[in-house]
């Protein structure tokens, strides 16, 4: 990896890269997976690369489903197996959810790949490696294990693709979704979308779950019940536009 200085304005965005760059290496991650956080960066920009009050709200509501969930699936990519292997299997560990390796880019030796690192990073049962159902979907993750995102209540898609995850709600699932651009067809069209990095917001889905793991039932059905993800979404929308303004104001444009 290239040593980036610690004190570099960019250190986080850039050290993001070269987990990226270094998955492509160890053929974990697609080529394609460059273009995808690029893309992310760019919102991340404009959402002044911090958590929101919005997306923190959201984190709080996906944790709520997730531990009231019968069968919680988290799927893996290319991309989110590079960035946060270790927040993966802990955020899996906390709340009982099983991690199931989901890619557009499939191959047996990639999604071999990605199994072991996420074992080495202390994953017990790993998903992904059966070919045994297929959502009505032409690409690749279509392909799903019965026992996980096939059967699942309640499904963790970071980085998702649209048309996937408006076929996941279209089953009935409850579809929790991380995504940096508010306006993507999957933030769009998910149960739940947090408008943060991957990065950030498994770290604090993990601290929320370890808070809220002993509440009662009924007040994690309270979470739920009075989250809103209009209001999350239109909320995230305002605050990029508030940053946009303060930006300009600030530079004097
Ligand atoms: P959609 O299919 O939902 O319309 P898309 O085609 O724009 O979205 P994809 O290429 O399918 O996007 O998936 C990449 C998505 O992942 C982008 O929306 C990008 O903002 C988001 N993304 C990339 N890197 C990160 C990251 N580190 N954290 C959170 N989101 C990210
Ligand atoms: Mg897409």
């Amino acid at each position: 990896m290239t040593d980036i200085p610690k004190d570099h304005p960019r250190y986080d965005s850039l050290i993001t890269r070269e987990k990226i760059v270094e998955g492509i290496k160890m053929g974990i991650t697609s080529q394609q997976g460059l273009v995808a956080q690029g893309r992310g960066e760019s919102f991340d920009y404009l959402l002044g690369e911090k958590t929101t009050r919005s997306a923190a709200i959201a984190e709080r509501a996906a944790v709520a489903h997730i531990l009231l969930a019968e069968n919680p699936i988290i799927s893996v990519n290319g991309n989110t197996a590079a960035l946060v292997p270790d927040s993966l299997v802990a955020l899996a560990d906390v709340c009982g959810a099983t991690l199931e390796v989901n890619l557009f880019h499939r191959s047996v030796a990639r999604i071999h790949r990605i199994t072991q690192v996420l074992k080495s990073h202390g994953a017990g049962k790993v998903l992904g490696g059966k070919a045994e159902k297929r959502l009505d979907l032409s690409h690749d993750r279509a392909i799903v294990e019965e026992e996980g995102i096939f059967s699942a209540d309640v499904v963790l898609v970071p980085l998702e693709d649209g048309d996937r995850c408006e076929k996941l709600v279209e089953m009935g699932k409850t579809v929790i979704a991380i995504d940096l651009n508010p306006l993507s067809r999957t933030s769009l069209s998910a149960t739940v979308s947090i408008v943060d990095n991957v990065t950030r917001a498994l770290q604090n889905m993990i601290q929320f779950a370890k808070d809220m793991k002993h509440e009662k039932h009924e007040s994690l059905l309270s979470v739920i019940e009075e989250y809103d993800n209009n209001v999350v979404l239109s909320d995230t929308l305002y605050i990029i536009e508030e940053n946009l303004k303060s930006n300009a104001k600030s530079r004097g444009i």
